[in-house]
C-alpha cells in the first residue's frame, strides 16, 4: 500500500492499494481530478518528420500534408504513432481523451486503429473515438463516412471542409440525421475559419441529439449582436463548446495583416453564460502545430492569456469537470483518477509550466517526475521553483 501524506486541495492522504509498501511525502502539492484532452488527432501527433514543415502555417496545407502521409500508413503504423501520443498525454495528467480519426484514410485505417487502440490502452487511458471527415464527407466517400459512425462513440463533422456551403449544410443533415438513428452525440469541427460562417446556427436549427461545437473561431470575428444570439442558442440547446487555443492559434489569422485577429472563440464570454466550455490540446509536432508535448495545461495557459480568463484557480474546470460533463454524453469516465501537481496552487502550476508529480489511475502510479533543477550561485544551492 502506497500512501502519499501531505497533499492539499484533494485529500491530505491518498492511499494506493497497489502491493507496495511505501509512504511519499508530497510536501503539500495539490492533488486534482486527473486531465481530460476534449479535442486531439492522435493518430497525426508528432508526424512532423514524416509530412514536413507548414510552409504557409495555414490548416489547408496542414491537411494537404497529413493526407499524403495518411496514406502511406497502415493500421499499425497509425496504432503506434496513437499509443506514443497517449504516453505523452498520460505523462501530463490526461487519462481521459476524445480523438478524432479520420474517416477519409484508407480503408478507414485511421477509425479502426483508434478502436483498437482504445481496447489496447484501455486500462491507462479512457478513450472515445470520432468519425471525423477531414477532407469533408462528400470529398471522400460518404459510404464509408456512415460505417465509421456506426462504429465510433461520437458522430465527427466538418463543413468547412466541404466545397461549397450548400454541400456543408448537406452534410450537417446528413449528421444530425445519423445522430438520430443511432442514439450517438455530435462532435463537429464547426466555423474554424477567421471569416463570419453560420454552420453553428444552422445545427442548431436542426433536430438532433447532443451536440459539441468545436474551433468555433470564426465567431472571434462576428459582431457582438450577432455573437450574442448564436451564443443565446447554444446555452439553449445545451451545446457543449470545444476550443483548442494551441492550434488555432498557430493556424488561424494567416491572411490577416496588422492587427491580428485571436483565432480562439469567445470562451471568456461564453463561460459568463453558463455555456459548457472544455479544451482540447489538437495537434502536436504535426502540420497543424509544429509545437508542443500533449500537456493540456499548456492549452489552459494560452486560453487564459488569451481571453483573459479569470480567475485562474477555478479555470482547471475547462479541462477537469466541465470537460467530465461533456465526455459523459457518449460514454462514462472513470472518475478516481488523480493527478498530483509539482506545485501547490493552481496559479504556481500555469506560472511554471512544471511537469506533473504523479499521476494515478486505477490504484497505480502511472506517470511521475519531480522538478529538481538548481541555481548555484557562489557554491550557494537554489531550488528556483522554492523561491515562488
Ligand atoms: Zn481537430
Amino acid at each position: 500500500m502506497t500512501i502519499i501524506k501531505n497533499t492539499s486541495g484533494f485529500s491530505g492522504v491518498i492511499t494506493i492499494n497497489d502491493g507496495e509498501n511505501i509512504v511519499i511525502d508530497a510536501e503539500g502539492r495539490l492533488a486534482v481530478p486527473s486531465f481530460y484532452d476534449m479535442h486531439v488527432h492522435l493518430e497525426n501527433a508528432l508526424t512532423l518528420k514524416y509530412t514536413g514543415e507548414n510552409e504557409s502555417g495555414t490548416l489547408t496545407e496542414a491537411v494537404e500534408k497529413w493526407a499524403k502521409v495518411r496514406d502511406t500508413l497502415s493500421k499499425e503504423d497509425i496504432k503506434v504513432i496513437m499509443k506514443k501520443a497517449i504516453i505523452v498525454e498520460l505523462y501530463n495528467g490526461v487519462t481521459h481523451i476524445r480523438t478524432h480519426a479520420d474517416t477519409c484514410s484508407k480503408n478507414l485505417n485511421s477509425v479502426k486503429a483508434a478502436l483498437e487502440v482504445k481496447e489496447e490502452m484501455r486500462k491507462y487511458v479512457d478513450l472515445q473515438v470520432v468519425a471525423f471527415p477531414e477532407q469533408g464527407v462528400f470529398n471522400c466517400n460518404p459510404e464509408e463516412f456512415i460505417r465509421a459512425i456506426q462504429i465510433s462513440d461520437i458522430i465527427g463533422g466538418k463543413p468547412d471542409g466541404e466545397d461549397s456551403e450548400d454541400l456543408g449544410k448537406e452534410q450537417l443533415r446528413l449528421i444530425a440525421e445519423y445522430s438520430l438513428k443511432t442514439g450517438k452525440p455530435i462532435d463537429v469541427h464547426i466555423d474554424q475559419g477567421d471569416e463570419l460562417t453560420r454552420f453553428t446556427e444552422y445545427l442548431l436549427s436542426l433536430k438532433q441529439t447532443h451536440v459539441a461545437l468545436s474551433h468555433l473561431t470564426a465567431l472571434h470575428s462576428a459582431s457582438n449582436e450577432y455573437s450574442n444570439r448564436i451564443l443565446g442558442l447554444i446555452k439553449k440547446k445545451n451545446a457543449s463548446v470545444i476550443s483548442s487555443p494551441l492550434t488555432t492559434v498557430y493556424l488561424n489569422a494567416r491572411y490577416d495583416s496588422y492587427p491580428k485577429r485571436r483565432g480562439v472563440t469567445r470562451i471568456r464570454e461564453m463561460l459568463k453564460r453558463g455555456i459548457n466550455v472544455c479544451l482540447g490540446h489538437d495537434d502536436f509536432q504535426n502540420p497543424f502545430f509544429p509545437l508542443g508535448f500533449g500537456d493540456i495545461i499548456q492549452a489552459l495557459y494560452l486560453g487564459i492569456l488569451l481571453e483573459q480568463i479569470d480567475p485562474v484557480d477555478e479555470v482547471i474546470s475547462l479541462i477537469t469537470v466541465n470537460s467530465e460533463r461533456e465526455f459523459s454524453y457518449a460514454t462514462k469516465p472513470s472518475t478516481d483518477d488523480l493527478v498530483i501537481l509539482d506545485a501547490k496552487s493552481i496559479r504556481e502550476q500555469l506560472s511554471t509550466l512544471a511537469s506533473r508529480f504523479m499521476v494515478i489511475r486505477n490504484n497505480k502510479v502511472i506517470a511521475k517526475t519531480n522538478k529538481s533543477g538548481e541555481v548555484i550561485l557562489d557554491g550557494n544551492k537554489f531550488n528556483p521553483y522554492s523561491l515562488i
